[in-house]
């Protein structure tokens, strides 16, 4: 699955979600969340991510790991 990172705090951008094909983008207070069950792994929004604030789970940033599990909790709360 695809990974919604830090960079994506206070970024008023959707550009992601409109061209996700499955919707697994979720809105939180501050941040945008990927449902990892959802994410097809298209790649379709890591280019459209106007901050590169998108990353599969694999290629996370060391200091962005803890991401991961916050995406996976925070999407189904949404
Ligand atoms: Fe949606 Fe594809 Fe991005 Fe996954 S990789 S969140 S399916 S656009």
């Amino acid at each position: 699955a695809h990974v919604v990172c830090e960079p994506c705090f206070g970024c008023k951008y959707t550009d992601c979600v409109v061209v996700c094909p499955v919707e697994c983008f979720y809105e939180g207070e501050k941040v945008l969340y990927i449902h990892p069950d959802e994410c097809i792994d298209c790649e379709a929004c890591v280019p459209e991510c106007p901050v590169e604030a998108i990353f599969h789970e694999d290629n996370v940033p060391e200091d962005w790991k803890s991401w991961i599990e916050k995406n996976a909790e925070e999407a189904p709360n949404c």
